[in-house]
């Protein structure tokens, strides 16, 4: 009798023991599945998809570059794309912006940002410290006032990042006096597998600057500055980037002759496939973290 109550005693606490050793394993399984969500979640928050939209302006740029719900606009278009770029926007349900950058004070580049500055929240705003006399650069600074922003000029090498996307800045990295096209902010965006180069109207003089930089202008897109004017893409530039794509955001039958046919053979003899926004449209070009894909077959 004394023996089965003392066995019985032992079984109790090797039940005790189990139940113990049980509820710490199902706690630590628990613990770790936690962490397998947070590392879930994280993944969520760093998802390489970035869709990069060159709308269709006309004779002007207009960029928006989306990760995770997450936006930045480069250019706003002439001052007659308001409607065009807030009904784009609202289509996307874009709510605020982490950036917007000015490339430079032309019209073509900032003639609808003041109606983007005013409609949605901004989280920070570069421009090229080079000031312009217009009314449509004053339109712009007054919004960028009325809304509480202020502007900030970047130099080669800084950066920023939202999402998985950073930004790197390539230019301006000098003074270029009345040469608004020259003062152009240049970028290189790149969510980790692919990039854009994209750098506004520069032409000859900042492209050369940019390769004395020696930041690495690589990348998968280049959107071609000036809108495929001969006056921006050197051999050199081109080079340095060496893109599979380019982009060419240009109006049907603009004064200016662009995209220049000496730029198109340029992409051509490189084998370098383009698409055009004047016959076709917005291009979204959209990098998933491996493959690179487009809304519209490029022109060859
Ligand atoms: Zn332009």
């Amino acid at each position: 009798m004394k023996r089965s109550k003392k066995i019985s005693t032992i079984t109790k606490l090797l039940l005790i023991i189990i139940l113990v050793i049980g509820q710490y394993l199902y706690t630590t399984d628990q613990r770790r599945q936690t962490e397998e969500n947070k590392e879930t979640t994280a993944e969520v928050t760093d998802d390489p998809l970035m869709k990069v939209h060159f709308i269709d302006v006309g004779q002007a740029d207009c960029i928006l570059v989306e990760n995770n719900s997450k936006y930045m606009l480069v250019d706003g278009g002439n001052n007659d794309d308001k409607d065009v770029i807030l009904d784009y926007l609202n289509r996307l349900g874009v709510k605020e912006f982490e950036a917007i950058i000015m490339t430079h004070p032309h019209e073509d580049h900032i003639g609808s940002i003041d109606t983007v500055i005013l409609n949605y929240k901004v989280k920070k705003i570069y421009a090229p410290k080079k000031e312009h006399t217009t009314k449509t650069y004053e339109d712009v600074l007054n919004a960028v006032m009325e809304t509480g922003n202020t502007l900030q000029a970047p130099k080669p090498g800084d950066s920023f990042s939202f999402g998985a996307v950073t930004v790197t800045f390539l230019a301006p990295s000098k003074d270029y006096g009345n040469n608004l096209n020259n003062w152009s902010i240049g970028i290189k965006v790149s969510n980790g597998k692919h990039s854009f180069v994209m750098c506004g109207d520069a032409e000859r003089e900042a492209e050369e600057d940019m390769l004395a930089t020696k930041l690495d202008l690589s990348a998968d897109v280049l959107k071609l500055s000036h809108h495929g004017s001969d006056t921006s893409s050197t051999k050199e530039f081109v080079k340095a980037v060496n893109p599979k794509y380019a982009v060419i955001s240009v109006g049907k039958d603009n004064t200016y002759d662009h995209p220049s046919k000496s730029t198109i053979k340029m992409l051509k003899d490189n084998k370098i496939k383009y698409f055009l926004t004047d016959e076709q449209g917005t291009i979204v070009i959209t990098s998933d973290g491996e493959k690179l894909l487009s809304n519209v077959s490029p022109m060859q």
